[in-house]
């Protein structure tokens, strides 16, 4: 029993120790061929200058077929054997779908311990070699039956060494090559409707906020669609040739810092906050300003510069959290999202979490997320903004209307009327003008009450409005008198409104909830004002008079005094 268990461990023991130094090893059985997930060598040259026979010789180790080995891995080597044991000769192809952002790719094919092929894909140039197909390396390779080959695949990347490796035969390349990039495409257009909404909003609203937010997108959208091979794979662009782009790694951050001083308003209301924001904006313009010369040693210190914006942002958002701003929970949520998924693309990137999905697309996910948060921090604002002018709109309206019969006041009227004048003048059109005042008001008060007398201001109020045109302007002129002015008209059009106006009233039976309606009548002075000389003043006065006139004659009737030039003709 005891020997069998030794055997065991003796046997596990050899088997890990063979583990370690063999080569990792595909055997293909038959067809199809579609391996995406498998174990290969790498072996990182610090020097970045060994060639294929000295690495040769190192000791690699083993990782995944897609890993990420950090930004201290500029050149690495990849060495993979594979094995034929199917019956017919196989045509495979080597994908290397992470190709586009890396400086050159070498690839050497051995057969029994000899270099049979060797290929160098410059990717400023890729079209010399024909390796580069929409942003992916292919490596063609036929392997007859029974036999094998181990390749070594040198990777020199920009700044970290993020790679792939897929085999595939022909069938199932093809079907690789037709899905690539879909998923960024998808984002990227996400990102493109909402620049384009911003910018309608822009012209709709004029905020500023809108351009920075749409600029904001722009940039983070170039960077998604550079970094994450869509513009390699939709228009065959890699390398130094659009190398410059990472520009937009910086505007990002600016646009950033701009639309959190528009949209928390912080020059006006928050002075600290906005300084803190200027210090960070003020070394990233100028980081931007040095990236047009030369964007290679602008971007070096990008990440400590990033680092010190988050710290900078988030605690911004987390002050005006505390000063009970309301888009400032928004803010803050959609800012720690990114900081999140961020900080996990960091962790792959230095190669210190396995390769996944969202970690190696988490600056994108990060970037989007808080794009929506912020597009939902600008509807949000503008509803604040609608509710306010809402509220001033009421006020103001409020301002300019009498309660109890919801006629224009007599301020309204002061600051209209002349307006209106004015305009008839320039169309040179007639205008005139109504007084009315109810008669024996007080008489009514005293025998019904207060509350009755209240209804019948009511309701004449709105007789008035309804034998008034729509361009008329009626008021409630003090406690029982009315005004109306009526551009576009001259006395005699004046005339018949008052006339209807008063054989309405008079017609009128007012139920104040006793036996008998009550019954009230309204007298009405008319005048035309002269558009050449009058004010609006003048013409109350002489409507006045007008006025004073009908009560004089009895009451219950119309009066109109002249102007003083048809007096005078
Ligand atoms: P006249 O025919 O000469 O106009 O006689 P009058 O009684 O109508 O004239 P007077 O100006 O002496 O009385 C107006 C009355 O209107 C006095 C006031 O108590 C009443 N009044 C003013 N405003 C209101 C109001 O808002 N509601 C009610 N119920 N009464 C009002
Ligand atoms: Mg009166
Ligand atoms: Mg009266």
């Amino acid at each position: 029993m005891l020997f069998t268990r030794t055997r065991q461990m003796v046997f596990w023991l050899l088997l890990s120790c063979f583990a370690c130094f063999a080569e990792a090893r595909i055997v293909i059985e038959a067809l199809p061929v579609n391996l995406t997930d498998f174990r290969i060598d790498y072996y990182i040259d610090d020097s970045q200058n060994l060639d294929y026979p000295e690495v040769r010789g190192k000791t690699f180790s083993e990782t995944a077929s897609s890993t990420s080995l950090g930004t201290n891995a500029r050149v690495a080597w990849y060495r993979l054997s594979l094995e034929n044991r199917a019956s017919q000769t196989l045509d495979l192809n080597l994908h290397l779908p992470h190709a586009y952002h890396v400086q050159s790719i070498r690839f050497y094919e051995e057969r029994d311990g000899t270099l049979v092929r060797s290929e160098k894909l410059n990717l400023d140039q890729p079209a010399d070699t024909g390796l580069m197909f929409r942003g992916s390396a292919i490596y063609q390779l036929t392997l007859p039956a029974a036999s094998s080959t181990t390749l070594y695949v040198r990777s020199h990347a920009y700044s970290h060494q993020w790679f792939a490796l897929n085999i595939y035969d022909l069938e199932h390349s093809r079907r690789a090559l037709v899905g690539v990039s879909n998923d960024i495409a998808l984002m990227v257009g996400m990102m493109l409707a909402l620049v384009f909404y911003n910018l309608l909003l822009y012209f709709a609203t004029s905020k500023i906020e809108n351009i920075y937010y749409s600029c904001y997108l722009i940039s983070g959208l170039v960077w998604i669609a550079l970094s994450y091979g869509l513009v390699a794979s939709l228009f065959d662009l890699y390398g130094q040739a659009v190398f410059m782009l990472n520009l937009s790694l910086i505007t990002m951050p600016i646009f950033l810092l701009l639309f959190m001083m528009a949209i928390f308003e912080t020059r006006q209301h928050y002075p600290l906050e906005h300084r803190c924001l200027q210090f960070v904006l003020v070394p990233l313009c100028g980081m931007f300003i040095w990236g047009l010369f030369d964007i290679s040693a602008a971007l070096k210190p990008a990440s400590s510069v990033a680092l010190v914006m988050m710290i900078v942002t988030l605690s911004v958002s987390i002050s005006l959290l505390r000063k009970g701003n309301p888009l400032a929970k928004y803010f803050l949520l959609g800012h720690l999202l990114f900081v999140l998924f961020n900080t996990l693309a960091v962790l792959f990137y230095k190669g210190l979490i396995e390769p996944n999905y969202v970690a190696s697309h988490g600056v994108g996910i990060g970037i989007v997320l808080e794009a929506l948060m912020l597009a939902f921090i600008i509807s949000h604002r503008i509803r604040i903004l609608e509710r306010i002018r809402a509220s001033q709109d009421e006020l103001k309206r409020q301002a300019a209307t009498d309660p109890l019969t919801r006629l224009h006041n007599r301020r309204y009227f002061a600051a209209t009327a002349e307006a209106l004048l004015n305009q008839c003048r320039a169309q040179q059109q007639p205008v005139a003008m109504v007084m009315a005042d109810i008669d024996h008001f007080k008489a009514v008060n005293d025998t019904w009450g207060h509350a009755a007398g209240d209804k019948v201001i009511e309701h004449i109020a709105r007789i008035l409005k309804t034998c008034s045109r729509n361009r008329d302007l009626p008021a409630r002129f003090g406690g029982e008198e009315f005004v109306i002015l009526l551009p576009d008209a001259d006395l005699n059009q004046a005339l018949q409104c008052a006339e209807r106006i008063r054989s309405e009233v008079e017609r009128s039976r007012f139920d104040i909830g006793t036996d008998a309606p009550l019954h009230v009548t309204l007298s009405l002075g008319v005048t035309q004002l002269d558009t050449a000389h009058d004010s609006i003043q003048s013409g109350l006065s002489r409507a006045d008079e007008a006025l004073y006139q009908a009560k004089h004659a009895g009451r219950n009737r119309v009066c109109f005094a002249d102007t003083p030039s048809r007096t005078s003709d």
